[in-house]
Formats: C-alpha cells, sequence, structure tokens
C-alpha cells in the first residue's frame, strides 16, 4: 500500500486571487488592517494559522491566541464561500488532476490524503468546490500547526492510524508544488513528487534536489510507475 499525500493549492487546484481578497476583507473586518501583503512566501510560516498569527503578533504587539486566529479564519471561510458562489468558476484544477485522482481512488494499492497549510474548513470547502473530497481521507490542516512539517507529520500519522500497519517511508509521497513542501518531506524522509509547469520553478526544484517533476497531472500512467517503482 502506497500513501500519497497532496498539497492543495498550486497543486490540485489554482483558486487565484478570491482566497487573497477573501483574507484581506476578514482581517479588515476583525481589526481594521489593511493593505496586508499577500505574497505568502515572505511570512514565516505559509499557512493559513501561520500567516494570521504573524500579522495579528506584529498588529498587537503580543502573540494572538487561537481563538482570535479562528475568528479571523472562520470569517475568512465564509467570505471564500461567497466569493466561490458568485462566480462560474472559481479558479482551476491543474491539468489532469480529476482523472488522476480517479485513476489512483479506483485501485487498491493506493491510500490518498491531504498536507496542506489551509486550515480543515477551508481545504473542505475548496476540495467539495472542486469534486475531489471524496478521494480523500484524513490530513494534516493548519489547525494541527503553524508550521507545514508539523502538518505533514499529523497526515501522516492520522493516515498510520487508519491504515492496518503503519506506512513506511519508502511508500509514502508528497505531491506538492512548493520548495516549502519539499523540504518537509526531505526533513521526514519520505519521497516527493514537484508539480510545476514553469522552467525557471523546475530548474530551482532541480537545483534544490527535487528528482521527480511534473508539470501537471495528465501523463498519469507515468506518474503512477513513478510512485511504484
Ligand atoms: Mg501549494
Amino acid at each position: 500500500m502506497k500513501l500519497l499525500i497532496f498539497d492543495i493549492d498550486g497543486t490540485l487546484i489554482n483558486v487565484g486571487e478570491a482566497e487573497a481578497r477573501a483574507f484581506q476583507t476578514a482581517l479588515k473586518e476583525h481589526y481594521s488592517i489593511e493593505n496586508v501583503d499577500t505574497n505568502w512566501d515572505i511570512y514565516e510560516n505559509r499557512t493559513d494559522t501561520g500567516i494570521v498569527y504573524e500579522i495579528l503578533n506584529e498588529h498587537l504587539g503580543h502573540p494572538p491566541s487561537k481563538n482570535q486566529i479562528f475568528e479571523i479564519l472562520d470569517t475568512y471561510v465564509t467570505l471564500l464561500e461567497k466569493e466561490f458562489s458568485c462566480r462560474k468558476r472559481p479558479g482551476k484544477e491543474t491539468a489532469g488532476t480529476s482523472q488522476f485522482l480517479r485513476a489512483l481512488h479506483s485501485r487498491q494499492e493506493f491510500m490518498m490524503t491531504i498536507a496542506t497549510g489551509n486550515i480543515k474548513k477551508a481545504a473542505q470547502l475548496k476540495l467539495s468546490w472542486f469534486k475531489m473530497a471524496q478521494y480523500f481521507i484524513g490530513g494534516g490542516f493548519a489547525d494541527d500547526a503553524y508550521k507545514r512539517l508539523d502538518i505533514l507529520r499529523a497526515a501522516i500519522e492520522r493516515a498510520n492510524s487508519v491504515n492496518r500497519v503503519p506506512f513506511g517511508k519508502e511508500n509514502a509521497f508528497f505531491i506538492g508544488d512548493n520548495l516549502s513542501d519539499f523540504f518537509s518531506a526531505r526533513a521526514l524522509g519520505i519521497r516527493f513528487i514537484g508539480i510545476c509547469n514553469s522552467k525557471k520553478k523546475a530548474n530551482q526544484f532541480s537545483s534544490e534536489g527535487v528528482k521527480i517533476i511534473f508539470p501537471n497531472f495528465m501523463k498519469k500512467v507515468n506518474i503512477i510507475e513513478v510512485i511504484l517503482s
């Protein structure tokens, strides 16, 4: 049995500006915070809870409570849902994703889960909107931790508690689009598949040591071959 752990944003789907808008409005509603930097790469932890923690910590001058963080994130999810419902297409899936997930799901040898910087509610909203939620069991979310590495660890622990035997490192794969995904996989000793459709990013991935890179999920047979090899 292989464990396939997927990141969501930039890997399975892209929701574009909707997310940033909902996030900015939530911060404005609760704390009148404006002009938030939506280049998520600049934050120490590129996760929903990590980003809100950092912004509020700076704004308040002291670490925020969990309640303060989740108040904002609850509003954010409500706004995100509104953003999704008032548009015909709230973004798009990475080419070939649905077919790939369906192909994996139809086979007994794969368990699929999620490790994402989204809080669980946001992840569920996105996955159901894109009709992908049914493929995944358990998952690790920004509710579990601020740090991506700890989120990935939580996802593996949940998968291990569902499976009859724990997954060996050689049988677990993290599929993501960001170098922080790769570093987390490497830190836990599990294999990584990089999804990136730009040459620049692919070069950056390779120079950091990413061995397996695909532009999207169109070549599902090849990706499955790599996983099974
Ligand atoms: Mg991502």
